[in-house]
C-alpha cells in the first residue's frame, strides 16, 4: 500500500488519468508488490502490539469501537453509496463532511476511491476489473493496493464530483483525515487510545472493507446471474453494515438499498433512512420491484436444474 492509502505519509497526489488498458494484465511492472509501502502497511499491522507496552485501557476500546462504525459508515454511505453510484442526495456542506469522514480510514480520498470502484463496476472481473477476483483471492483482498499502478484514479471516471474544489482538495490532501483522528484519539486515551483506539481500528477496518472485493467475489448465495462472480454473504454484510449482499449491488448498483429484501441486514440503508427524515438525506434511490421478482424467477430456476436428472 503506498503512504497516502495508509493517509500517515502525506502523499499528496496530483490528479492524473490512468485508465487500464487492454494490456492492463500480468507481468506488468506496476503490477508488482511496492516492497517499500507493502513494508509501510505491514508495519502499521504491527503497531497495536506496542499495547503490550502501554496496556489496553477501557476508553481505547470504546474509542475503537467507535472510530471502526462511524468510519465503516463514512466508506459505505459516503465513498461507496454516495461518491460511487451516487444513490442519493445531500447538499454540498453534508456532501463534505462524507468525505472528509471517508477520508479518516485512511482509503486514500473520495475522488480516488469512487473513480476506482465504479471501474469495477464498469469493468466487473475482466482484466481491467483493478481488483478482478480472476487474479485471485489476495490481489483482490488487497495486492491491488499495494502496487503502483493504480496510485492514480481515472478522473474521467469521477468529473461529476471533481468538478467540486473543496473536493479535489480533500481528495489531494486525505492525509489530513486520518492524521486529525489519531490526534482526536491520542488526546482522549493516551498512547492506548491511538495504539487501539486508532491503529488496531484502522487495520480492522481496511481487512473488513477489503472482504466486500475478496470474500464476496467467492463465497455466499447468488440470487441473481449477473456476468460477475458476486455473492450475498451474511457475514461481510454484518460485518460491513450492509455491503455483503454484494450480488444484489452488482445487479441494481444505483439503489440505496444493498439488503434487497426484509430479512437481509442492511444497517447503513436504517442509518441513511433515519438521516432521510432528519433531512440530511433526500432522494434515496429504491429497488424497482421487477429487480426484486428477478431474483424470485432465478431461485425457481435453479430449484428446477437442480431438480431434473
Ligand atoms: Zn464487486
Ligand atoms: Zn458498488
Amino acid at each position: 500500500m503506498n503512504q497516502s492509502l495508509a493517509g500517515l505519509g502525506g502523499d499528496a497526489h496530483e490528479p492524473a488519468v490512468d485508465v487500464p488498458g487492454p494490456s492492463a494484465g500480468r507481468g506488468n511492472d506496476e503490477d508488482r508488490l511496492n516492497i517499500r509501502s507493502s513494508l509501510a502497511f505491514f508495519a502499521l499491522h504491527l503497531l497495536p502490539f506496542l499495547a503490550i507496552f502501554t496496556g489496553v485501557t477501557r476508553a481505547a476500546l470504546v474509542l475503537a469501537l467507535v472510530t471502526f462504525t462511524m468510519r465503516m459508515f463514512f466508506i459505505t454511505a459516503g465513498y461507496h453509496r454516495y461518491f460511487a453510484h451516487k444513490s442519493y442526495r445531500l447538499n454540498r456542506i453534508w456532501q463534505f463532511v462524507l468525505a472528509f469522514g471517508g477520508t479518516m480510514a485512511s482509503q486514500k480520498g473520495p475522488l480516488w476511491w469512487a473513480a476506482h470502484h465504479r471501474n469495477h463496476h464498469r469493468f466487473s472481473d475482466t482484466e481491467r476489473d483493478v481488483h478482478s477476483p480472476g487474479r485471485g483471492f489476495w490481489w483482490s483482498h488487497v495486492g491491488w493496493i499495494l502496487c503502483d499502478k493504480y496510485n492514480q484514479a481515472d478522473r474521467s471516471q469521477i468529473r461529476d464530483f471533481a468538478r467540486y474544489p473543496e473536493l479535489r482538495f480533500i481528495d489531494r490532501h486525505d492525509w489530513i483525515g486520518p492524521w486529525t483522528l489519531g490526534a482526536i484519539c491520542f488526546l482522549i486515551g493516551g498512547w492506548s487510545g491511538l495504539l487501539i483506539g486508532f491503529f488496531a481500528s484502522t487495520v480492522l477496518l481496511w481487512h473488513v472493507t477489503f472482504t466486500v472485493n475478496s470474500v464476496a467475489h467467492v463465497f455466499g448465495r447468488r440470487a441473481y446471474e449477473t456476468d460477475d462472480t458476486s455473492r450475498n454473504t451474511l457475514l461481510v454484510a454484518l460485518a460491513t453494515g450492509g455491503e455483503g449482499w454484494h450480488n444484489n449491488h452488482h445487479r441494481y448498483p444505483w439503489s440505496a438499498r444493498q439488503g434487497f429484501r426484509w430479512w437481509q441486514i442492511d444497517v447503513t440503508y436504517y442509518v441513511l433512512r433515519a438521516l432521510g427524515w432528519l433531512g440530511i438525506v433526500h432522494d434515496l434511490r429504491p429497488v424497482p420491484a421487477t429487480v426484486i421478482e428477478e431474483a424470485r424467477g432465478a431461485r425457481a430456476r435453479r430449484r428446477a436444474s437442480d431438480t431434473s436428472p
